[in-house]
């Protein structure tokens, strides 16, 4: 018997990127694809991805595992290179790098290198993690044109921090700060994230970088995917591998954290911490067996969880599928009931979870 796993549905990503492309059609599009593709599964992702025009990843692990795996597409690494020694590495593999600081452009200068690389010159405009301040801009960007170890056009970009609220117009004032700044520079911008493309259209721009949405999550606030059109890809399922009656009064689970108020019967289901499924998600968190929705109780374990199935009556048997977040039950929503964000609870899932590729 199979017990955890994740469906991953590879015609609702297809339609995802198409849905993306159809909300930003004048921009190409850099699918991201780090942390295993947020948890779906790094280059099977990447080989269904035909309409992307690039990937992007954080780290060149994940580039390398990218053409091993037979992915020609171009790769941009989000994060640049480490060291002197990386830069033959981008070369050798046609790798793209974001330029995010003075070490990253020295390191590129002094490189002894055939060709050129593509290089994207990263503007911190108020995120304050990765990238140049707006006045270093045109110094960093003189040199870039004049390294022999640069390509001519040099994209330009910058990221959101706050583009998950429509209302916090900070992300309207990157915008227009970031246009002005580049105003004067004719090469391609590149703004969005997800959020940038469901939330601010004027972010659009040359390029977009999509991940949580073409996986058919919402990063925005109070949303799903199904809002913004989206249909999700992945379904966390596993199976029911015991049924058994407490009694009003007594307590279920490590730390005796919950006491039933009632004569009920529960259902263990195979999935845990171990798995991936979030150990913080609170008393009533929704799974959904046989299409309905059940809350569990007591505190999540590594490898179990206990649901309250109520008087059940035979309905729900050993064996029985149980859907952990996917279409019939939104992972933001399981993210919500967990104080965390869909984005953690995707790539957290661990190794013994088995993946299932659906056309
Ligand atoms: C992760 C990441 C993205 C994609 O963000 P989503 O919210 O998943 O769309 C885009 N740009 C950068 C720089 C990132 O690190």
């Amino acid at each position: 018997m199979r017990l955890a796993t994740a469906e991953i549905d590879l015609s609702a990503l297809s339609y995802n990127l198409k849905r993306t492309k159809a909300l930003a059609p004048n921009s190409k599009v850099m699918a991201v694809l780090k942390a295993n593709a947020y948890g779906h599964g790094l280059v099977t992702i990447a080989q269904h991805l035909h309409d992307a025009d690039a990937f992007a990843v954080a780290r060149i692990d994940e580039a390398l595992a990218l053409r091993a795996g037979g992915v020609t597409k171009p790769i941009v690494l989000l994060e640049g290179f480490f060291n002197q020694s990386d830069v033959s590495i981008l070369l050798a593999n046609n790798f793209q790098t974001i330029i995010h600081d003075e070490n990253q452009l020295g390191m590129l200068e002094q490189a002894q290198l055939d060709a050129p690389i593509a290089t994207w010159l990263k503007v911190d405009t108020g995120m304050h993690r990765l990238g140049i301040a707006p006045a270093q801009l045109s110094a960093f960007y003189q040199r870039l044109k004049k390294t022999e170890n640069a390509k001519p056009a040099v994209y330009l970009m910058t990221h959101f921090p706050c583009a998950d609220d429509v209302k916090n117009d900070r992300t309207a004032q990157q915008i227009r700060e970031f246009k002005q700044l580049t105003l004067n520079y004719n090469e391609p911008l590149c703004l969005a994230n997800s959020a940038g493309i469901l939330g601010w259209r004027d972010s659009h721009c040359d390029w977009i970088r999509p991940g949580l949405m073409i996986y058919g999550v919402s990063p925005m606030l109070h949303c799903i995917g199904k809002d913004h059109g989206l249909k999700a890809v992945m379904r966390l399922t596993t199976k029911v591998i015991a049924i058994r009656s407490i009694l009003s009064g007594e307590y279920v689970g490590y730390g005796g954290r919950w006491q039933s108020e009632k004569n009920t019967q529960l259902a263990i289901v195979a999935m845990g911490y171990g798995d991936g499924y979030p150990r913080h998600a609170k008393h009533g968190t929704p799974v959904v067996i046989k299409g309905e929705r059940y809350g569990i109780v007591g505190s999540v374990s590594m490898d179990m969880i206990t649901v309250d199935i109520g008087d059940n009556d035979g309905m729900i048997q050993v064996g029985d599928d149980v859907e952990m977040w996917g279409r019939a039950l939104p992972v933001e929503e399981v993210a919500a009931c967990a104080d965390t964000i869909p984005y953690e609870l995707l790539c957290n899932i661990t190794p013994r979870v088995s993946y299932e590729y659906i056309e």
